[in-house]
């Protein structure tokens, strides 16, 4: 187990390496010539070195058994260094899980103890040029070896693409099928008959290697079957979604934080119209405060998680999909908020602002693209509504209710006002089987994530009140602070599920001009229209706590400008 106190070592050791081995003229230079550090990212993995990797594995098998919140913690600090590097530490963490979940405690010891002890890298070779987010459809084949009647090896045939160390890696893990269907193995470099490609030309993460692998007639021994079972190869991938999502969430907030980090000062230094860019209500209210607050509604969802995954509340595939969505859409989009924050400077390499935009993108990609988590998400909280009889978020709300009833100020009130629309737009679609248009179900997926994320902001800003959060958890914001983010999502959240899902029940059919009028007060439309005012208030407490100045200040502005 990692103490805090190791926690925030590890941190400031990654923070300080950084600075020096990674500056910005490096990280320019290095994107520019498409090169992946090869010798950083080892130094990264060295037992004796930084040891990153070390947080990753189980302490029997010689790591520091980190949690998946301090795994979190990690990872976003990875990502505001560099999301590139980030995802060549990841691929190894990704690459040895199906070796963590499902391997003998024989192959366990064997594998992961190589990373452990050696420092080796691995890569997690799912993907295939035709098997992408339908996995199931993969093609590369393991046919078994037999010898006096026994299975002694697999042949390894076929090809993966988009791999991630795919050209760097001591250790692969491969999915591949086998006469029971699909199962992982572990495959080492350099055996006779696997290759790989040179490395993707790439949008972003360029620092990361990306290379596709072929496998003709690879033979391996039965023991590198991980688990020893074959056809368990899509249970064990699932098994760890709701975590390596987390990872990819902690990702897109890293990035997103690291972008607005670099535009915040720099509004404060630049001079237009005779007074910085920070005063001004217009730029700040659009280029930060909302990006922001999204970015820390996906804090909430991924602290949240991790700390229910910790607790052994199972593997919250459906948590971390809404984390990864959240965060990774938040993190894409203040990125390129902060291009805009920076003008025609954005727009050039040397403010590092367009890398990060780049560097970003890939998260809403990788582990599951943002149109498959939507579809996570809708398909398992469609399977509550139908098994609560359309109750599930009428009863969220409640204890929505209930936590405003005790926290006045944390938008708890909101966030049910949420969830009871969400509540009727859901039933109003059961009713007409609305399920039946695949654009309804995505955009379902997209309202609950928003919803549930309202209700999780308001969770984690009560908690900040109360003294209670996890002494692990990042406390950039105070508990005021967080109170207004939470207002100010929780207002967006309830506009936006009863208007969206106005529109799409009604889009599909689903409402008759009979039933509008009664629909729209299920909605609660009234009450969620009233609740938007104080909004440019808490707007502006935001940004007074971003730029740290007093409220009085940016009355005096407000009234300038007007
Ligand atoms: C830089 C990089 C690194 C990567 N690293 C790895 C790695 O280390 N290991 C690995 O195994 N893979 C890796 N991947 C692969 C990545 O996980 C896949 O690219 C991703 O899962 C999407 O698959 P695809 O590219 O085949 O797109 P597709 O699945 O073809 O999707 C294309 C588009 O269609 C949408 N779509 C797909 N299915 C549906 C549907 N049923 N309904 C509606 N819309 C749908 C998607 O959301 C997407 O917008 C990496 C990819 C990249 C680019």
């Amino acid at each position: 187990m990692i103490t805090n106190k190791t926690l925030k070592l590890s941190l400031k050791s990654l923070h300080d390496f950084a600075k020096k081995r990674l500056p910005d003229q490096e990280l320019i230079d290095l994107d520019e010539r498409d090169e992946c550090p090869i010798e950083v990212v080892k130094y990264m993995c060295s037992p004796d070195k930084l040891g990153i990797q070390l947080l990753f594995v189980p302490e029997e098998y010689g790591g520091m058994g980190g949690s998946t919140f301090d795994v979190y913690r990690i990872c976003e600090e990875m990502a505001r260094i560099d999301l590139g590097v980030g995802t060549s530490l990841f691929a190894t963490f990704l690459g040895s899980d199906p070796i963590t979940v499902g391997a003998t405690p024989e192959q366990k010891k064997k594998w992961l103890s190589r990373i452990a002890e050696d420092g080796a890298l691995f890569a997690y070779g799912a993907t295939e040029p035709e098997a992408g987010s339908d996995l199931g459809s993969l093609k590369t084949t393991a046919d078994r070896v037999m010898q006096d009647g026994k299975v002694v090896g697999y042949k390894i045939n076929g090809s993966k693409q988009w791999i991630s160390n795919g050209g760097i890696a001591d250790l692969y893990t491969v999915l591949a099928n086998t006469p029971s269907g699909p199962s992982w193995f572990v495959v080492e470099k350099g055996v006779p008959g696997f290759t790989h490609d040179k490395p993707e030309n790439k949008h972003g993460i360029r620092l990361s290697n990306t290379a596709a692998l072929a496998f003709n007639n690879v033979y391996v021994d039965a023991d590198r079957l991980i688990g020893g079972v074959e056809g368990q190869g899509l249970l064990q991938a699932q098994a760890v979604f709701g975590y390596t999502r987390l990872m990819v969430a902690a990702f897109g907030l890293g990035a997103g934080w690291s972008a607005l980090d670099r535009a915040i000062p720099y509004s404060t230094k630049r001079i237009q119209a005779g007074s910085p860019l920070s005063e001004k209500q217009g730029y700040t209210h659009k280029l930060m405060v909302p990006h922001i607050t999204h970015l820390e509604a996906g804090r909430a969802f991924i602290e949240e998680t991790a700390e229910r995954i910790d607790a052994g509340e199972g593997s919250l595939n459906t948590e971390g999909a809404i984390a990864k969505y959240m965060s990774t859409e938040a993190g894409n989009a203040a990125a390129e908020a902060s291009i805009q924050a920076l003008g025609g400077y954005g727009y050039t390499h040397e403010y590092m602002v367009e890398k990060i935009s780049r560097d970003v993108r890939i998260t809403t990609i990788y582990e599951g693209t943002s149109e498959i988590m939507e579809m996570t998400i809708s398909r398992d909280r469609w399977q509550l509504h139908l098994k609560t009889r359309g109750q599930h978020y009428h009863e969220q709300a409640r204890l929505m209710e209930a936590l405003h009833a005790q926290h006045k100020d944390v938008g708890a009130d909101m966030a049910a006002l949420a969830m009871h629309a969400l509540a009727e737009v859901m039933e109003k679609a059961r009713v007409a089987h609305l399920t039946r248009f695949q654009h309804i179900l995505l955009r379902l997926g997209e309202l609950i994530a928003y919803a549930e994320s309202a209700g999780c902001l308001a969770r984690r800003a009560a908690r900040s009140a109360e003294n209670r959060l996890n002494e692990k958890a990042h406390m950039r914001f105070d508990a005021p602070a967080l109170a207004a983010l939470a207002r100010i999502f929780g207002r967006e959240a309830s506009l936006k599920v009863a208007e969206e899902g106005l529109r799409w029940v009604t889009g599909a059919g689903g409402v008759s001009d009979s039933e509008m009028a009664a629909f729209e007060t299920g909605l609660g439309l009234p009450a969620v229209h009233r609740a938007q005012a104080g909004l440019i208030s808490d707007m502006d407490y935001v940004a007074d706590v971003l730029f740290a100045r007093t409220a009085k200040e940016t009355a005096k502005e407000v009234v300038l400008s007007a």
